[in-house]
Formats: structure tokens, C-alpha cells, sequence
């Protein structure tokens, strides 16, 4: 008998396990909050332009998943070679970050010191005893040694999340970041000194990897999904938040017969009905996510960057997208549009739009464009951009999704309602696996 799936939030996750669903016979229905679908990978039309939250491309790296947004996509997608930089200390260097590039861009007597801290660290894992720390702190100096932390990290880490790393989890760290072998930096140190001699520095520093994008940016991709999903017989909903959700203490009892939740956790707590239990929801409130201003512009400049984006350490944003550069079109034409990012808090300076000032000088000092250029500036916010996984958070995450397993009909995934990191091909996976075990 075919069973009825109701999927709360239509980002990448919540619109291909709406797929998976059909696939598998279930009648779906998924409710939006938005009037797009999309999430965070929705597009935002102003003016002529299209504006992505921050540069949105897709990986191919799930076979499956890419192959079904390709034919979603048709001929709208284009193959975009990756170009990204890290611009640090007034050099750039490629994206993602390598070892060797930072400690390049270190004065010969910090990186003595950077480069004996790493190989103590190294050996310290391999033999040490010590028990491992449980803050992002220890977990960097464990892992780099105490001199690049406090030359590169520390600083970096608490300007982009306003957070000291004393602060944030160790698992932030264990999750995200590589470990370096000191040798290894130490050879490659060597190769690249006397590539430096032989090469451009830039253009020894790229590496190419094939994303997917189109000439109206990350929209057309869910545009796409949400358009197959609807041919295919799915109940789309937008501009339809969940407020309330209602249980029996086991199973969820709204109308159908299986859940997926796609929605940040905290709100899936406070939706339910009757209420959750009183430490579940004190758990729920420390699930805390980073805010995010994305500004948009429109620059009387045929083109301001070389690279699709760049990051940046010491600037009020962190990275700099120019989608014209991925094949994005622009009107008119001989402009461009860039993306600016920065996380931030809700209702501060960068949110509210007064920071333009300054992102506008900092853009100058890049050498990016002049303010006079900028002809349009729109504002873009993402209230849940990225889950902070503060100091301790395991635990009430613990409280929270053991408590939502209780019900046997409910499954909650994705980047908000797993609090975790993907990327949109991960973020689908998680809701195609979700999809399959709710059926199991
Ligand atoms: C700045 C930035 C750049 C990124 N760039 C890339 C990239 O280049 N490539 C890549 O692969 N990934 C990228 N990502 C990651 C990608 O955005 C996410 O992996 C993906 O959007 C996660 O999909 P999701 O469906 O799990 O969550 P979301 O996209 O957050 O979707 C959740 C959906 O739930 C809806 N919702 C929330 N509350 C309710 C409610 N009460 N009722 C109904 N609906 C609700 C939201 O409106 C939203 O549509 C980037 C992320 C960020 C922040």
C-alpha cells in the first residue's frame, strides 16, 4: 500500500528525498517556509541579476546524485573548472588551504619555531599518552603544536566565529581539519622554493576540479528539482512554515504516515506538540547556529577577480565570489556582480547593512573595485548558516536527538536538522538515507 512521506523544509535535502521518496512508491508532500525552494543553495533574483547566498556549486563526486541533477538541469548546467584562492599577507595562495602554503607565508624565525611545534605535536600522536583535550584549543595545539596555532588560528578561528576556540568543541576541529606531517611540509617547503624560482607562484598554486553551475547561478538547480519533483506527482508547498507538530508521545499524528525533517532541530523542538520535555528543550537552545550577511553587488566593472572566489583573513568578509567568472549572466553586460560574505550576528552592523562602508573600503584595498563602481548593493541573510558546535554541544545534542528517536515515524537530517556540515551533494545523500531507513 502506498504510504504517505511529509518532508518539513525544501533545501537540497528535503527536495531529493522527496525524489527518493517516488522512487520507492510513497505519495510525498513537502512544506516550505520560503516562497523558493532551495535553503541555503536558494537563488535571489534582484533587479536583472541573480544573487546566490554565498557562491553555491555542485560536486560530482555522488554519482548518483550528480547524474539525477544533471538531467534535471538539461542544458542549463555548465562545467566550471575550479579557481579559488586564500589571499593571506598579501599574497595568494590556492583553496583549498595546504600546510606548506601557511607556513610559506611565516617569517624564517616563527617558522623555525611554527615548524618544531608541528613535529613535536606529530610525535606527541604517534607515542605521547597525553588524553586528548575536549576544547577546539587543545585540539589545534594537539594537532599543529602551540606556535602556528597562535600565529594562524587562534585569531582566525575567533574572528570567524566570534567565538574564542577555548570555546568551541574539539570535534569542530577533529571533523574539519587535516593533520600535517612536518616532514611532509618540510619537503614540500623545499619543492616549492625552487618552483617559486621556475613558475608563477599563482598559477603553480591552482588546481583544477570540474564544478556544476548555470548562467542564472545556484537557482536553477533547485528550480529543477522542485520542477521534476512536481511532473513526477510530489505535493510542493511553498511559502508554508511548520508551526506545530503534533505527537502522541511515540508517533508524529499529523495527516500521512512517515516524517522527514529538514528544518534547524531547535524549531523542531519547539514545534512539537504537546511541548517536548523541559531539559530537551534547555538542550535545544545551546544547538546555537552562526548567522550569515551575504552582500550583494552590482559593479559598473567588466570583470574584478581572477578566481571564481577568494578568502580572505584579515578583511571584515571572508570570501569574495564573482559568479560572472563560473559563466553567471550579468545585465548588463559589461558589469559584474560580487558576492560578499561574512558571518556575523543577527541584527549587528554587517546584518543590518551599515557595514557597507567598510566592506566597500576593504574591497578598494583588494584592489577588487573602487566604491564609485558599485551602481546596486543588496542584502542577503542566512539566520542558519553554519552550526556552531560550541564547547559541550555533543552533549545536548545527545539529549535532543535521543529524545526525537522516540518517534518511530520521524526521522530528522540534513545541515539544520543533524547540526552538522555538508555540502548540497552530502546534504541529499543524508536525505536519501533518511528516506530508506524511515521505510525500514
Ligand atoms: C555560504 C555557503 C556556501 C555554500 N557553498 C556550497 C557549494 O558551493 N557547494 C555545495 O555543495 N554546498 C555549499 N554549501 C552547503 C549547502 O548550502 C548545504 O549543504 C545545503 O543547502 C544543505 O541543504 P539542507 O536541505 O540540508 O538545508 P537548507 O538548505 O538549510 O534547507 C533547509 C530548508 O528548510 C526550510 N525551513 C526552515 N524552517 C522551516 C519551517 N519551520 N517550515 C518549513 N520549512 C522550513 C528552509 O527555508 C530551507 O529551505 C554552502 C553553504 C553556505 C552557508
Amino acid at each position: 500500500m502506498a504510504k504517505k512521506l511529509t518532508i518539513y523544509g525544501g533545501g537540497p535535502c528535503g527536495l531529493f528525498a522527496a525524489h527518493t521518496a517516488l522512487k520507492l512508491g510513497l505519495e510525498v508532500s513537502l512544506f516550505e517556509k520560503e516562497a523558493d525552494f532551495g535553503g541555503l543553495a536558494a537563488g535571489h533574483r534582484k533587479g536583472d541579476n541573480w544573487y546566490d547566498l554565498g557562491v553555491h556549486m555542485l560536486h560530482a563526486f555522488d554519482q548518483e546524485i550528480f547524474e539525477h541533477c544533471q538531467e534535471a538541469m538539461g542544458t542549463e548546467r555548465i562545467e566550471v573548472p575550479l579557481k579559488a584562492h586564500i589571499r593571506w599577507g598579501g599574497k595568494l595562495y590556492h583553496y583549498p588551504l595546504r600546510g606548506r602554503d601557511i607556513l610559506a607565508g611565516i617569517p624564517p624565525f616563527t617558522l623555525a619555531r611554527c615548524l618544531t611545534g608541528l613535529l613535536f605535536a606529530e610525535m606527541e600522536a604517534r607515542f605521547g599518552s597525553r588524553e586528548q583535550g575536549s576544547d577546539a584549543e587543545s585540539a589545534l595545539v594537539e594537532l599543529y603544536g602551540a606556535p602556528l596555532y597562535e600565529f594562524f588560528f587562534e585569531d582566525f578561528t575567533h574572528r570567524y566565529w566570534g567565538i574564542h576556540p577555548r570555546d568551541l568543541s574539539a570535534e569542530f576541529v577533529r571533523r574539519k581539519m587535516p593533520r600535517l606531517s612536518a616532514v611532509d611540509v618540510v619537503k614540500n617547503l623545499l619543492e616549492k622554493l625552487k618552483l617559486t624560482k621556475a613558475r608563477n607562484a599563482t598559477e603553480g598554486a591552482l588546481r583544477f576540479e570540474t564544478l556544476h553551475y548555470s548562467r542564472t547561478g545556484t537557482e536553477t538547480l533547485s528550480r529543477s528539482l522542485a520542477r521534476s519533483l512536481k511532473e513526477n506527482g510530489a505535493q510542493l508547498h511553498a511559502n508554508s512554515p511548520v508551526k506545530k507538530i503534533r505527537h502522541d508521545g511515540t508517533r508524529i499524528i499529523e495527516e500521512g504516515d512517515l516524517f522527514l525533517s529538514t528544518i534547524p532541530l531547535p524549531q523542531l523542538i519547539q514545534s512539537l506538540a504537546p511541548p517536548a520535555p523541559p531539559e530537551v528543550i534547555e538542550s535545544s537552545a545551546y544547538l546555537r547556529f552562526k548567522p550569515m550577511t551575504v552582500y550583494a553587488l552590482l559593479v559598473d566593472k567588466p570583470k574584478c577577480m581572477d578566481a571564481l572566489y577568494t578568502y580572505y583573513r584579515d578583511r571584515i568578509f571572508h570570501r569574495v565570489g564573482e559568479p560572472k567568472n563560473a559563466g553567471l549572466k550579468v545585465t548588463p553586460g559589461d558589469h559584474t556582480t560580487l558576492i560578499v560574505e561574512m558571518t556575523c550576528e543577527e541584527d549587528d552592523e554587517k546584518w543590518t547593512g551599515n557595514a557597507l562602508p567598510e566592506i566597500l573600503a576593504d574591497l578598494a584595498a583588494e584592489g577588487i573595485c573602487q566604491p564609485e563602481q558599485v551602481v546596486e548593493h543588496h542584502l542577503l541573510h542566512a539566520r542558519y548558516a553554519y552550526p556552531i558546535f560550541e564547547h559541550g554541544f555533543e552533549k545536548h545534542l545527545t539529549v535532543v536527538t535521543d529524545y526525537l528517536s522516540k518517534f518511530e515515524n520521524l526521522r530528522t537530517t540534513g545541515r539544520q536538522g543533524a547540526f552538522t556540515y555538508p555540502n548540497m551533494h552530502s546534504a541529499m545523500r543524508m536525505g536519501a538515507d533518511a528516506v530508506e531507513d524511515l521505510i525500514d
